[in-house]
């Protein structure tokens, strides 16, 4: 439905949604209509049928073995989580108050799985009375765990996460190899399976996460079959049969000039190979992998309006309405070591051909409130509806909301 006269922008070539007569769509409607409607900007908007097709696309790539579960720090906004826990086999939590979140949403607790540091007694008490397993990332975790069996007479469903001796090569950030303080170190997995053994805990698997925001494929698939044989290996020492095991992912998705689409077609094949080869080395095992940027960020937008246009020493300023309070990332401050420019339009003004270069600023009294680094974009006005594409990840939960005391966003699902 796209009408000739609107390709999309040099900076937002964004095929997932329809231009109309120069406005993007929404949910059917154009995103003034839009706009209006909900009465007020900034706003995000997940789009479920984008989400859901990124999970039948994933789903039709990978063997049917694997099971898919969402990372729900990437988007904790509960509707989706709600939503998403339909779509996929597990939620995995790193927190006890996205624990709260995943058992609201109705997410049976088999089928979450809860990592991350530093967790507190009484979210290891919250996980072992709900029945969700819990990847030990401490030998800390362990004896707290033996504690608590006896205390509450309920048993602890566990998995060791291991920091592995590896990387993810060209991930946007490393959560294993080196000195980490997630998980334990590969080394010392054997010396805690042996504790495991010796305290009689119930150990299901293994979890093992290298990375985020990695676009090679190859690379993904290197790290897949890594981990793969660090868990087979680190499951000769185990006390029991493994279960489980939690491949991880660091799937990424194109948000700069020059990112393309991740292939997934080598990561199935090589899902594939290791489902084959853990039917004999891993006979009871389910091979997990988790994704949450890859299944939700480009389902999402942000939209703010333009509250001021200055030009001061011949660059134009376009003032947003909202800035780096709402979107941490796309102002560059998000773990990004060189400041690139997100996708970004006028969203009302999709078919203007008078374009400028312009810089797109949200209003907080900070130079670091830079949302867009001169662009070639249509002359805008006040009024006019800034579109940020990709934002369905790491948006409004990963913001300093509070940062200069402006509204909070606006979280909806379509
Ligand atoms: C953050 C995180 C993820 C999700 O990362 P994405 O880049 O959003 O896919 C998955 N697993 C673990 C352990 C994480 O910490």
């Amino acid at each position: 439905m796209n009408t000739a006269a609107s390709p999309m922008p040099q900076h937002a070539p964004m095929p997932q949604l329809q231009v109309i007569d120069g406005q993007l769509q929404i949910g059917g409607l154009s995103l003034t209509h839009f706009a209006g409607q909900l009465g007020r900007t900034p706003f995000y908007v997940y789009d479920r049928k984008l989400v859901q097709q990124r999970i039948a696309d994933v789903r039709a790539t990978l063997p049917p073995e694997i099971k898919l579960h969402y990372s729900m720090k990437a988007n904790p906004m509960p509707e989706l989580v709600s939503f998403m826990s339909r779509l996929v086999d597990g939620i995995d939590v790193a927190s006890g108050g996205e624990l709260g979140v995943a058992l609201d949403a109705g997410t049976s607790p088999e089928a979450i799985s809860f990592a991350g540091p530093g967790k507190q007694l009484t979210e290891l008490r919250q996980a072992v009375s709900s029945g969700i397993l819990i990847n030990i990332e401490s030998f800390r975790e362990v004896e707290l765990l033996a504690g608590i069996e006896k205390e509450l007479g309920k048993r602890a469903r566990i998995a060791v996460r291991i920091n592995p001796n590896f990387e993810l090569k060209g991930s946007g950030m490393k959560m294993g190899g080196g000195p980490k303080p997630f998980g334990i170190d590969a080394e010392q997995v054997p010396a805690q399976l042996a504790r495991i053994a010796k305290l009689q805990l119930d150990l299901e698997g293994f979890h093992l996460y290298t990375g985020s925001q990695c676009l090679n494929a190859e690379s993904i698939c290197e790290a897949l079959r890594q981990s793969y044989e660090l868990a087979v290996a680190m499951a000769a020492h185990a006390p029991q049969a493994i279960k489980h095991v939690n491949l991880g992912g660091g799937f990424g998705i194109p948000l700069f000039p020059g990112d393309r689409h991740l292939d997934l077609s080598p990561i199935g094949n090589t899902l594939a190979q290791l489902v084959a080869r853990a039917a004999t080395e891993l006979p009871n095992a389910e091979l997990v992998i988790e994704l949450g940027r890859y299944l939700v960020g480009e389902a999402g937008i942000y939209v703010a309006r333009v509250v001021d246009r200055k030009v001061s020493r011949g660059q134009v300023f376009l003032v947003l309405d909202g800035g780096l309070n709402h979107h941490l990332a796309a102002s560059g401050n998000f773990g990004q070591v060189i400041r690139k420019n997100y996708p970004v339009a006028i969203g009302n003004r999709m078919a203007d051909t008078m374009l400028e270069t312009a810089s797109i600023v949200g209003p907080l009294c900070t130079p670091l409130d830079l949302l867009a680094d001169r662009i070639e974009l249509p002359i805008a006005q006040p009024g006019d509806l800034v579109v940020i594409f990709q934002s369905g990840a790491y948006g409004a939960s990963a913001s300093p909301q509070r940062f200069l005391g402006h509204p909070e966003v606006l979280e909806v699902l379509i």
